[in-house]
């Protein structure tokens, strides 16, 4: 379901949009608008308008504009639910879960009593560390390189040693057993039934979403002997490792205007780096990176640094992290710490420049890769060194568009001194082997372009976003109606066709679309129609549109076939082809209609 235009208006009208776009723009009073400096385009003289009669903003100078939901959208990279979400808390109103149907209204209430226990625990544990109780713990963070500004700016905390502190103290504050429980923060042992707390004598960090709320925490032992080095909360209603991201609310700002984020492992290598300056820092909560974190980075930024452990592990966790990045469309760099550190270890003993140089110099993933692999290699055999070769291939097939593969295969070759093209050669072997599909299906920059004719332009693609993005009509429900209607193969872009099959078996809920940043703009073509009965027939037409082209590609390609074959005499064949033809071409000439 999405947000009804009710509670849309709603939201608009109790946002002054004055204040939000001021937040980000200086506006200085212009008649009945204001005026500033564009934030989306460099300019020396003021041609940012904002009009708050009109509720909308709009700039002379690029031509951009939008009311304050677009705004925020824009500026802050957010989808247009976040959007929503955000500005609906900043006024106080309480939206319905976009996804909630009848019995989730509960699961709603317990999501808000989770914020509400976590708010509680993260100030117990702060409170605990600034406490006489915690004064080992200070001097451990002290002895870590830190300072109490940065305990106080990323509220870190202390969980104490016994059993049950923060049980009594959240009992007491009205919290039940099962709450605390739910979220992750007191075990249940059934067998004696009894409740204790999760973290103990450990150093406290919480992590926090988008909007600055605690999701969860991960807690660093302050004893040898107890338990392992790190814990995390467990997955909760809140809590997810393989969405979320530590410092993540810190690091958006520095992100987008340093133009790369980095990603370390660890909590003291994020709180490290932010430390020294390196503010675009995030850190992976003991999970590889996965497609949404590569979703969410998107949002921000095109370039990723990965800097991981210089062990097989930390090697290890790039390889496997690197591919939901490149699906998502990012750059991946890997940033190698010498003498085998990590960047925590590293700038306790060198200057910021020094990081800030090798951050600089940080290769490209391939060419990281391929000296690797180059001195795994070293003074081996041919075969052997083929071989290496060929473990590029599997991730080069993935790849998400062609000249991504001939940039990386360049990579490769110059850190190997392979002759021009090798690489490519080999991989385009390995495609007739497999019978690969060509990654040139996706989208490649020349069909964005729109260079390449008839198929996949940026008009095609945009009629199969937005599609998917009217799939969310009605809660989903004209998706067994698509289902039966439409085959995976009328998307021409593999992620939109991934999406589709995935929603039409239930996999994806339909309700996760809203998050897909590819469809962000078509959710905006969506909301301006604002008759129900408008975007159902859009729904359909997009349909028919849809299963039109695919037909005429394959009609084309058919009669190439055809034609084709009568040159090499084959005519039974030929034969067989036309009767193919006009099958399609009756086809071709029926509507798409909904049952
Ligand atoms: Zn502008």
């Amino acid at each position: 379901m999405k947000y009804s235009d009710e509670i849309i208006q709603r939201v608009k009208d109790a946002t002054d949009i004055v204040s939000v776009i001021g937040e980000h723009v200086p506006l200085k009073k212009a008649g009945s608008s204001y005026k500033g400096l564009c934030p989306f385009h460099s300019e020396k003289s003021p041609s940012f308008m904002v009009s708050p009669s009109r509720n909308s903003f709009h700039c002379f100078g690029c031509g951009k504009g939008g009311n304050v939901i677009t705004f925020v959208m824009e500026v802050e990279k957010l989808t247009f639910p976040e959007a929503l979400r955000l500005l609906a808390e900043k006024s106080g109103i309480v939206l319905p879960h976009p996804e909630s149907r009848e019995g989730d209204q509960e699961q709603e209430r317990q999501r808000d009593r989770l914020f509400e226990l976590n708010e509680f625990a993260g100030k117990f544990f702060h409170e605990r560390l600034l406490s006489a109780e915690g004064q080992a713990a200070r001097e451990y963070f002290k002895a870590r390189g830190f300072t109490k500004e940065d305990a106080l700016k990323f509220q870190v905390g202390f969980a104490p040693a016994g059993w049950d502190a923060l049980k009594n103290a959240s009992q007491k504050a009205g919290f039940k057993q099962e709450e605390m429980v739910l979220a992750g923060l007191i075990v249940h042992n059934e067998e004696k039934n009894s409740f204790y707390d999760k973290f103990r004598n450990r150093l406290i960090f919480p992590v926090k979403n988008n909007y600055d709320k605690i999701i969860g925490f991960g807690g660093r032992t302050l004893s040898d002997e107890s338990g392992p080095k790190y814990l995390n909360s467990p997955e909760t209603l809140l809590f997810k490792k393989g969405e979320n991201l530590y410092l993540l609310e810190a690091a958006r700002e520095a992100v987008r205007q340093k133009g790369f984020v980095v990603v370390v492992e660890g909590y003291f290598d994020a709180l490290a780096l932010h430390h020294h300056g390196f503010e675009n820092t995030v850190a992976t909560l003991g999970t590889a990176m996965t497609s949404q974190h590569g979703r969410i980075l998107k949002r921000y930024t095109q370039e990723v640094v990965f800097s991981y452990d210089a062990d097989a592990a930390g090697q290890a966790a790039v390889l496997r992290g690197f591919e939901p990045l490149f699906q998502a469309g990012l750059n991946v760099r890997v940033l190698v710490m010498p003498e085998g550190k990590d960047p925590d270890e590293y700038l306790q003993k060198h200057p910021a420049g020094e990081m800030t140089a090798l951050m600089e110099k940080a290769p490209d993933f391939f060419r990281w890769w391929a000296a690797a692999l180059k001195k795994k290699t070293q003074g081996a055999p041919v075969e052997e060194r083929l071989r290496a070769l060929q473990e590029f291939v599997p991730v080069l097939l993935q790849m998400p568009s062609e000249t991504s593969v001939q940039a990386a295969c360049a990579a490769i070759e110059s850190e190997l001194g392979l002759d021009n093209r090798d690489m490519l050669t080999i991989v385009n072997t390995e495609r007739k082997k497999g019978g690969k599909r060509l990654p040139a299906q996706g989208i490649t920059e020349e069909k964005v372009q729109g260079t390449k004719k008839d198929t996949g332009t940026a008009d095609g693609l945009q009629m199969e976003a937005d599609f998917l993005a009217l799939l969310t009509e009605e809660n989903g429900d004209f998706i067994p109606w698509a289902k039966d209607e439409l085959m995976p193969e009328v998307f021409e872009n593999e992620n939109f066709r991934r999406l589709f099959e995935q929603v039409c078996s239930g996999e994806t809920p339909v309700g996760d679309l809203n998050r897909v940043p590819e469809l962000e703009a078509s959710f905006l073509r969506i909301e301006a129609r604002i008759e129900k009965r408008m975007r159902e027939a859009m729904l359909f037409d997009l349909a028919a549109a849809l299963e039109k082209r695919c037909l005429k590609q394959r009609m084309a390609e058919l009669k190439s076939r055809q034609s084709d074959a009568e040159k090499a005499g084959e005519m039974e064949r030929a034969l067989e082809l036309a009767q193919e033809m006009i099958m399609l071409k009756r086809q071709y000439s029926q509507e798409v209609e909904p049952k």
